[in-house]
């Protein structure tokens, strides 16, 4: 039995049991998993949709655990921003970036916008700092780099989280909004952040090119962004109709399993040669 508060015992059922421990044990492992050198990268190209040529590319971390094999980061971000760990995985995750795009242009390849995924907790301390060392240390160009925060990311501390953008924009980094249109963030913040693109997020793209609403809103994100002169991409694109679709209404970029499914490394060099003309 546990002790909360002064005559209140609460006891731990055999489930309660299992399930603290199990969240002990991923916690533990999720602690040894950077030194032990579980992590990898994958890297989901973005394409221009005019064109159908490779623009970008967003970086999706994987854990690898010896015992549990693949464990998607669905099941392990969650625990690494509660634990505090995201600070950390969130830096590797940044410096591997930066390092693997630089030998792309090391090896002479054109320039490509890399998007890189930022928590809450990361914008806490010293975020500015730290992405400038990364930017030193790996002599990767800022304004190739690009960071995806997502709407509760920015509404956490909004007064901190300008501040930390602006000093992000001066260095020439770029900001996308993640997950668009899923939040509760007022338009008002789109006025207020300095936003250069926006991601129209997978579950408006779903229902596209049939479901009505989703129609309604795609086209409302898309000409919203028009107006206040934002970049748009939309993600989880998996079907030609889709595809067609955006192109109509005017989405400027996509990324999606009909391009792509996050690649490893290697392999994402063997679809960038097999997809430039
Ligand atoms: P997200 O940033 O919204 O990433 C997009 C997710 O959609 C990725 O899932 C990607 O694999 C998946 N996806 C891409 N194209 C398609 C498609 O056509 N259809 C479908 N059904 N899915 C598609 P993933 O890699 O499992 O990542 C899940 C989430 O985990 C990410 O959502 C992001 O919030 C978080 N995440 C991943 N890597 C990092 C990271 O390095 N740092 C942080 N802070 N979060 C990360
Ligand atoms: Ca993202
Ligand atoms: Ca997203
Ligand atoms: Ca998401």
């Amino acid at each position: 039995a546990k002790r909360a508060g002064r005559d209140n015992f609460q006891f731990f059922t055999p489930s309660m049991n299992a399930q603290v421990l199990a969240r002990l044990t991923k916690e533990n492992a999720l602690r040894q998993a950077l030194s032990r050198n579980e992590f990898r990268l994958m890297i989901q190209p973005q394409v221009r949709l005019e064109d159908s040529q490779l623009c970008g590319c967003e970086v999706l971390i994987r854990w690898h655990h010896p015992e549990w094999g693949l464990v998607p980061p669905d099941q392990f971000i969650p625990l690494a921003e509660e634990t505090g760990l995201i600070q950390s995985i969130g830096l590797w995750v940044l410096r591997e970036s930066c390092l693997e795009a630089r030998r792309w242009l090391d090896r002479g390849l054109p320039p490509l916008m890399l998007s890189v995924n930022l928590s809450a907790l990361q914008f806490r301390s010293g975020l500015v700092d730290w992405v400038e060392q990364v930017l030193a240390e790996t002599g990767y160009p800022a304004r190739w780099l690009e960071v995806e925060v997502t709407e509760s990311v920015l509404m956490e501390d909004p007064e901190h989280a300008v501040v930390m953008l602006q000093a992000m924009k001066a260095l020439g980094i770029r900001v996308a909004l993640d997950d668009f249109g899923t939040g509760y963030s007022s338009l008002a913040y789109l006025k207020r952040f300095p936003i250069d693109k926006l991601k129209i997020d997978r579950a408006f793209i779903d229902g596209l090119p049939d479901d009505g609403d989703d129609i309604a809103l795609v086209r409302l994100i898309i000409d919203i962004a028009r107006h206040l002169n934002l970049e748009t991409i939309a993600e989880g694109v998996e079907k030609e109709d889709q595809r067609v679709f955006l192109l109509e209404a005017g989405c400027q970029q996509l990324q999606g399993f009909l391009f792509a499914p996050p690649l490893a490394p290697e392999d994402f060099l063997e679809w960038r040669q097999q997809h430039t003309s």
